[in-house]
């Protein structure tokens, strides 16, 4: 953790919480907000609940404390004959301020490429919402030593459009897939490895991109694991999956920022 950056602490919690529960969820979540003030906290809700948490957020904001919403994907068009697909304008307009992209279930599962990923993040900065762009390796590349050629490829495919929005905020989630939802996390050595990595293809496009981008570690990040992680020098905040489901757990993970950077 570098205190130039505010950690960015952020949930997405995939297909749960679409009804009364996410609301109760979120309404803690501003809790943890006002709780742990250098931190930034962002949830990203599916997409039907972005609105009911967004004014839920927006409610509780009159009490102090701040929490982002995301959505989980979008589409990179602005409207047209897509059945089943939501805009980024749509999201903007439903409260969304953020938006995760190129999540690795979206590239296994629904075979996202670099080139959507790339017109997506696009998308997100004309809709003025701050992409989250998610890059890792799975156990396959990592056992045959492509970690880094895998990432610094996602990376290639939405680095220059970083850059072209240098002044508008993006972040970058490192996500082993292997580590992603199975229990397993990279140790805060391997995770550091990988994001200097990152920092160092941010710097080759401006020494501005490199200082003001955070990059996320994701894959696993619990209570336990949180705090070693978050003080590896090049991870600036995590992107937190199923630990972010509850309050008590999603606190823990952003008190173990809030504690590194108090006590800086
Ligand atoms: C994720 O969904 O981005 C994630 C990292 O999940 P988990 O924390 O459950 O591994």
């Amino acid at each position: 953790m570098n205190s130039a950056r505010k950690p960015l602490i952020a949930g997405n919690w995939k297909m749960h919480l679409g009804g009364i529960a996410g609301i109760e969820l979120a309404a803690k979540c501003m809790d943890i907000a006002r709780q742990n003030p250098h931190v930034e906290l962002v949830v990203a809700p599916p997409f039907t609940a972005i609105a009911a948490i967004a004014q839920e957020c927006e409610e509780q904001g009159e009490h102090g404390g701040h929490c982002g919403v995301a959505a989980q994907n979008m589409n990179a068009k602005s409207a047209g004959a897509y059945t089943g697909e939501v805009s980024p304008a749509m999201l903007a307009e439903a409260g969304a301020t953020w938006v995760i992209l190129g999540h690795s279930e979206r590239r296994q599962h629904y075979g996202e490429t670099d080139q959507q990923v790339h017109e997506k993040v696009a998308a997100a900065f004309v809709a003025k919402l701050v992409p989250i762009v998610c890059i890792g390796e799975t156990l396959e590349e990592r056992e045959s030593g492509q970690t880094l050629t895998v990432v610094k490829r996602q990376l290639s495919a939405f680095v220059e459009l970083l850059q072209e929005h240098v002044a508008l905020p993006s972040a970058i989630a490192y996500e082993p897939v292997w580590a992603i939802g199975t229990g397993k996390t990279a140790g805060p050595a391997e995770a550091e490895e990988v994001h200097a990595a990152i920092r160092e293809v941010l710097s080759a496009q401006s020494a501005e991109l490199a200082a003001k981008t955070r990059i996320l570690y994701g894959g696993s990040v619990k209570a336990d694991n949180a705090k070693a992680l978050l003080a590896a020098a090049n991870v600036d905040g995590a992107l937190v999956g199923g630990a972010s489901l509850e309050a008590a757990s999603f606190g823990a993970i952003a008190r173990a920022a809030e504690s590194l950077v108090v006590s800086s």
